[in-house]
């Protein structure tokens, strides 16, 4: 019997990087999970990849700020498997700009990914969970839920925002069996990532190289980027809680950066 098995799990954004990862895991230990994303393509692309190795997935088009569109996945998913057990809501973006001209179009883009994305994905998870009295929920925040770096306004206060959500889906869904948590990663080698190395190295006036080494892994014990599998870790171990004892939580995965 493996931990996930029988499991329904919606990721959001999971046609990359962090949230990629977790379906391969959740899939791996018996789960099914809905490769929920903006890229459609990439979305079945990994389904196929899931199958392909003896797994279940299912991918669903689903842009997180689009109501109609979230409501619609959500109930696509139901009519397909009679439930949601768990979801991880991580589809995200980065923009990085000085505040002082952060474009309002940007600051309002970024906000609604992450925040209005996770509302919205949770609201509409919740009345299936609610109904079958389980659920587990996990928000992706990162170490800038935290702390702050330059650069990044919408971003900080975005992730400070899920730790908000998360506390309060703690309070009103235990009585329902649904808990909420948040994983808070530090840098982790992605398509995110990668971008924004050299529009920070542009904006800051410095080499690619010193933009890993002096900002985004300065702080942390050892240097190291953190992993998709690491969090991955994380993100399973807070889908797995048998129990109300785990929620209303964040757990910072970051080789020691932000130290609680
Ligand atoms: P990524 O760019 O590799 O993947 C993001 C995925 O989200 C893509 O598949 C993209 O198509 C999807 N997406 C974007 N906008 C969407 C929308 N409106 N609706 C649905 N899907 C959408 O990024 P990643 O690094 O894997 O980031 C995943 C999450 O992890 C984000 O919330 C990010 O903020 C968070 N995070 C990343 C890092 C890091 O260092 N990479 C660190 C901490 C937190």
């Amino acid at each position: 019997m493996s931990r996930f098995d029988g499991r329904i799990a919606i990721v959001t954004g999971a046609a990359s990087g962090i949230g990629k990862e977790i379906a391969l895991r959740l899939a791996a230990e018996g789960g099914t999970p809905v490769i929920a994303d903006l890229n459609l393509d990439a979305a079945k692309a990994t389904a196929e990849e899931i199958k392909a190795k003896g797994g279940d997935a299912f991918a669903v088009a689903m842009n997180v700020t689009d109501e109609a569109e979230v409501e619609k996945g959500v109930a696509d998913v139901v009519a397909k498997y009679g439930k949601v057990d768990i979801l991880v809501s991580n589809a995200g973006i980065q923009i990085v700009k000085p505040l002082v001209d952060f474009p309002y179009a940007d600051w309002k883009k970024l906000l609604s990914i992450h925040l209005d994305g996770a509302f919205l994905t949770t609201r509409a998870c919740l009345k299936h969970m609610y109904a079958a009295n389980y659920g587990r929920v996990v928000y992706m925040g990162s170490v800038h839920s935290k702390e702050a770096s330059k650069l990044k306004a919408p971003y900080v206060t975005a992730k400070h925002g899920l730790i908000g959500l998360a506390k309060v889906l703690a309070k009103e869904g235990a009585e329902h069996n649904v808990t909420a948590n948040v994983v808070c990663p530090g840098f982790v080698r992605t398509p995110l990532v990668d971008k924004q190395i050299p529009e920070q190295a542009k904006e800051l006036g410095i080499t690619e190289e010193q933009v890993v080494k002096n900002v985004m892994l300065k702080d942390t014990v050892d240097g190291q980027f953190t992993t998709t599998d690491d969090v991955a870790d994380a993100v399973l171990y807070f889908a797995a809680a048998k129990s109300n004892v785990l929620t209303g939580q964040s757990l910072v995965v970051s080789h020691g950066w932000y130290m609680q």
